[in-house]
């Protein structure tokens, strides 16, 4: 199909997503139809839309005119069956597969064999979706992000029977409309909803291991590797039931794969009714009050006087990808960054703990939980042995707060906070291309535009060396004992190949 502002829309369901994706293409010149099952939240959707463009022209992003011409393109379906001459239909009712399939066969026989037939879906297959239907080539998912005229992904997703030129034309179509798209099989969570797990399940297990307090799992995500929210803050906003719901669902399509375990301190939350923002308690108490972090107090002078470093400042400046070349030759620790001062072995995580590194190397560690640029992250956050003396560890403090950063002491955990959650997310990207949902590339930009990481998580895995993601898992998994830190097939090949171009 051709896309062009001629082209028909019809927006079914006209809450959060319908509103906002009606508004979207009315502003992108189409005519628009909006249907409800409930003329008041049609009515509703349409004052929500008229809103929203006139906060545009306050703003003096949009014209009075512009503004009128818009809201002139956009009309009221009083009826399923006014939408008979939509060229593409956008379905974005109650997330029910009933609901669903009964609106896909009655629309099935109202339009035309050609029109498009998407869903908005964020759980439900789009092959059980089209499964019975007539013409079923013509129906895909597109999968808009909330809110909808803001957020610049769109996953368009591929069901069993979906048509290449379907998935081609709904590319065209998202591109018009200033967003990207990117291409995905019909898979449970897609890739966002899917590869975005583990960001909130490691999260949810620290607390319940309590290494640390909330604000300080939270930090050391945003502060110490630059997510633009931590886990849990986000999860309030989301809200906790719905977060808590999109886990289930991951969860129960994979047939309970160990690891998309929804947990237990959430689900207190939820049954609690404590769903974050909205309900003015989730995670934490809103409106939020300021964290007062416990970050380590500058340390006096004196507790580094005598530091012999190998490997300077200036080395560690270099970045977060690779330091051992830069700091030392020595083969002490492979694959980790690692930093001496003085006695102490200061080193990136590997996955084991502190205290499991002091013993072995038999001299005091402290590791540091350092999986992004090093020179714009405010925050380092670290663990020591509880071997090493007190003047041990604060020789690892003062270096670092010598050079402006904020240190965070925390338990002693194996793989931290931000490293086994980055180590996570690049093997769950990993997995996903293995399988065929998406292509490395489609993953990582829905990644940074879809939940705004800082990095798609396998350019990640690449510059921090999948050797050293593969390690952490493993020594993740052996910690444990579980299924949960399995390393995907396709990590173990990228760090054999890793390994054989270094030779
Ligand atoms: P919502 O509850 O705000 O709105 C749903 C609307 O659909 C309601 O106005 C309801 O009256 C209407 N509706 C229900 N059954 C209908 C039917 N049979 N025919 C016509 N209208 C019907 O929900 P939402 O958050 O806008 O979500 C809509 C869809 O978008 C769901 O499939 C959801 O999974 C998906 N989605 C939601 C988000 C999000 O963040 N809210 C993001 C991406 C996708």
């Amino acid at each position: 199909m051709q896309i062009s502002e001629h082209t028909r829309i019809a927006v079914i369901g006209s809450g959060t997503m319908g509103a906002g994706i009606a508004q979207l293409a009315a502003s992108a010149g189409h005519p628009v139809q909006l249907y409800d099952i409930s003329p008041a939240a049609t009515a509703r959707g349409l004052e929500s839309i008229a809103r929203s463009l006139q906060g545009r022209v306050d703003k003096g992003r949009l014209t009075p005119e512009a503004y009128q011409a818009t809201l002139g393109r956009l009309h009221a379906a009083d009826q399923l069956t006014d939408l008979a001459d939509a060229d593409i239909v956008i379905e974005a009712a109650a997330e029910k597969l009933e609901v669903k399939q009964q609106l896909f066969r009655a629309l099935a026989e109202i339009c035309a064999p050609q029109t498009l037939l998407t869903t908005n879906t964020s759980s439900i297959s789009v092959t059980a979706i089209a499964s019975g239907i007539a013409h079923p080539g013509r129906i895909a998912g597109l999968h808009f992000f909330n809110p909808a005229p803001v957020m610049k992904l769109v996953e368009v997703v591929k069901g069993l029977d979906s048509d290449s030129q379907t998935i081609e034309s709904l590319c065209q179509l998202a591109g018009r409309w200033g967003k990207t798209a990117v291409r995905c099989q019909s898979t449970p969570g897609f890739i966002v909803n899917r590869v975005a797990r583990p960001y909130y399940a490691e999260a949810w297990r620290a607390l319940e291991e309590q290494v640390a307090p909330a604000a300080v799992i939270d930090a050391a995500l945003r502060d110490g590797a630059r997510f633009p929210m931590g886990p849990l803050e986000l999860t309030d906003l989301i809200g906790q039931d719905v977060n808590f719901a999109v886990t289930c669902s991951v969860f129960n399509a994979f047939w309970q794969e160990r690891r998309f375990l929804p947990s237990l301190v959430q689900q207190e939350l939820v049954l609690a009714g404590k769903w974050g923002r909205k309900s003015q308690q989730g995670v934490y108490r809103w409106p939020r009050q300021h964290d007062e972090l416990p970050v380590v107090r500058a340390l006096p002078q004196e507790a580094a006087a005598s530091l012999q470093r190998q490997g300077g400042p200036g080395m560690w400046l270099n970045g977060m990808a690779r330091l051992t070349a830069h700091l030392s030759q020595s083969d002490l620790v492979a694959d980790v960054p690692f930093l001496e001062l003085d006695e102490v072995l200061v080193m990136a995580t590997n996955g084991e703990s502190a205290q499991q590194l002091a013993r072995r190397y038999n001299r005091p560690v402290v590791v540091l939980d350092l999986a992004d640029d090093y020179v714009n992250t405010p925050l380092v956050v670290m663990a020591a042995a509880a071997t090493n003396r007190p003047d041990q560890t604060a020789k690892a403090i003062h270096f670092f707060q010598q050079q402006d950063k904020q240190v965070l002491l925390v338990a002693d955990y194996p793989g931290l906070l931000a490293w086994r959650t980055v180590a996570m997310l690049v093997n769950e990207a990993l997995d996903a291309v293995q399988k065929g949902v998406a292509s490395a590339d489609d993953i990582d930009v829905a990644m940074r535009l879809g939940v705004n990481y800082p990095h798609g998580p396998l350019a990640w895995g690449e510059s921090l060396g999948w050797q050293r993601v593969l390690t952490v898992l493993e020594n993740l998994q052996k910690h444990y004992g579980e299924e949960r830190y399995r390393p995907s097939s396709l990590l173990r090949e990228r760090a054999l190949m890793e390994k054989h171009y270094e030779q």
